[in-house]
């Protein structure tokens, strides 16, 4: 759509009489013009200040500041340095008159009695011209805008290779390593246990990967509103409890420990995937940033609030940094240290708000984290998206 069509073009038009003014009003209105009158030069200052005019329509011959002097004083204000203004003068003006003119910041002159084409005419001069610099300030800011976001695109594709590269390398090492063990006639010498261990690892490096492209499929059905819900009967511990099964050798390679303390029967007709993503990303958050202690997850009803919290006793969030972790790609920690793509929470907040639920974090830095979730309870069988 065109922005200049919706632009409402102001001007300004200073007369002291009453009559002058009706005149102007005829002649102008019905131009898609917003017009604003002042019947002195310190009410055209103010209206001055408060607004941008396309131009402004000064008559000179005015009791106590006459056109001139209001034209200084409009233009001792910032923004209406360069508005245009058209004198209008009975007098036909000499050289040192018009000159008086120019110096105050007139650009054009108008004579009594007005010829209503001539004035018409200026007037749509200086509103195209308005228009024109308006456009070109909207290209520019759309132009700053595009930049930034192809910026922050490159950004993050770089980002997102790299977490999507750093669980591949051991996994291939791991692949590596037992093609050798085939090709020596090592493999029936290595242990059961060892080559348990060895498929974990590289479980636990695949289930990285598919975690991160998930994340990258959730954001981007979030941004393109395809963040459709399938909800169905969920019995809350039992997803808790498939989840942390899920877990339990991460929990075992981390050598932390989960303490569970679940409520029974606590149901809620929900999205039962995503419900399993909220509790995979705030496990996975509490072992990445728990520092080896204790975890613990635990859930209550209270009222018809199904309430889940996850407890961790690592290196906290500050408080000034709890609410953007929210936000997509935000993180309070440097990805030298721990990776991530900053997503994890983000989805979690939108998955929770689908359901008419929310999220709540409690922590100081080094002092731990709890976060709690609310989840409207009950059995429903309705279907709904
Ligand atoms: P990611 O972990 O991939 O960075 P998240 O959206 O899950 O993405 O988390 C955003 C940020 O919130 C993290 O980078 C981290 O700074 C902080 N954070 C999340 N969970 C915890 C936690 N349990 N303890 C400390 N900091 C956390």
């Amino acid at each position: 759509m065109d922005t200049s069509e919706q632009l409402a073009v102001k001007i300004l038009i200073v007369d002291d009489q009453e009559s002058n003014l009706t005149a102007y009003e005829a002649a102008l209105s019905g131009k898609g013009y917003e017009l604003a009158f002042a019947r002195s030069g310190y009410q055209a200052h103010t209206l001055a200040k408060t607004d941008n005019y396309a131009v402004i329509l000064l008559d000179v011959q005015m009791p106590i500041l006459n056109g001139f002097e209001t034209a200084k004083l409009i233009r001792s204000v910032p923004h209406a340095k360069h508005t245009p203004i058209i004198f209008v003068t009975a007098n036909f003006p000499t050289e040192s008159y018009a000159l008086q003119g120019y110096e105050a910041g007139a650009v054009d002159y108008l004579y009594k009695p007005l010829n209503i084409d001539i004035l018409r005419a200026k007037v749509a001069v200086f509103a195209d011209l308005f228009r024109a610099k308006v456009d070109v300030q909207q290209l520019r800011k759309t132009e700053q805008a595009l930049r930034e976001a192809i910026k922050m695109r490159d950004d993050f594709l770089s980002m997102a290779s790299h977490e999507l590269k750093t669980p591949l390398t051991p996994l291939q090492l791991q692949m590596q390593a037992f093609v050798r063990m085939i090709e020596t006639g090592k493999l029936p010498t290595v242990s059961l246990d060892k080559l348990k261990r060895m498929l974990q690892i590289s479980d636990s490096q695949v289930t990285r990967v598919s975690r991160l492209i998930d994340q990258l499929l959730d954001v981007s059905r979030i941004n393109e509103g395809r963040f459709y819900m399938q909800r169905e009967h969920v019995d809350l511990s039992q997803v808790i409890t498939d989840v942390t099964e899920q877990f339990s050798h991460s929990f075992e390679a981390a050598n932390t420990e989960l303490v569970m303390s679940l409520t029974p029967g606590i149901v809620g007709n929900w999205d039962k995937l995503r419900v399993e993503r909220v509790i995979v990303n705030l496990l996975t958050n509490a072992l990445k940033y728990g520092d080896g202690k204790p975890i613990e997850v635990k859930t209550w009803l209270d009222g018809t609030t199904a309430r889940i919290a996850v407890r961790d006793q690592g290196i906290g969030i500050a408080k000034a940094d709890q609410e953007r972790i929210f936000g997509r790609f935000e993180r309070a920690v440097s990805n030298e240290n721990f990776s991530g793509l900053g997503l994890g929470l983000y989805i979690t907040q939108r998955i929770l708000e689908l359901h008419g639920g929310r999220i709540e974090v409690d922590s100081d830095l080094g002092q731990g984290a709890t976060f709690t979730i609310a989840l409207p309870a009950g059995a429903s069988t309705s279907y709904s998206a």
